[in-house]
């Protein structure tokens, strides 16, 4: 449905590697970010004061049992986009820094 953009990931006793999404979904405006587990069908409301990393901590503790090396990254090819985007902004601000100084 959405775009992964985030992966949550924390390994159980055994080994297992558990995740959860974030997934974006574009056909909002703005978008809307939704938390779908990918090994069972847990997908809570983010309309929430909650953290999103603790739910995403508490869920894959509780219910998988993962409750070791929580970690989060981004997706790949989300971060990517992001990547080329952000030198754009650095040269923008940069340009505006040096227009700055020769008044
Ligand atoms: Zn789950």
């Amino acid at each position: 449905m959405g775009t992964p953009v985030r992966h949550f990931t924390a390994t159980a006793p055994d080994g297992q590697v558990f995740t959860v999404n974030i997934e974006r979904d574009f056909r909002y405006d703005p978008y809307r970010d939704f938390l779908v587990c990918t090994h069972c069908d847990w997908a809570p409301s983010l309309l929430t004061m909650k953290k999103i990393a603790d739910m995403a901590g508490e869920h894959l503790a509780s219910v998988h049992g993962a409750d070791r090396g929580l970690s989060q990254q981004d997706n790949e090819g989300f971060r990517r986009a992001r990547l080329i985007v952000l030198p754009i902004v650095a040269v923008l601000l940069i340009a505006l820094f040096v227009h700055l100084q020769n008044f």
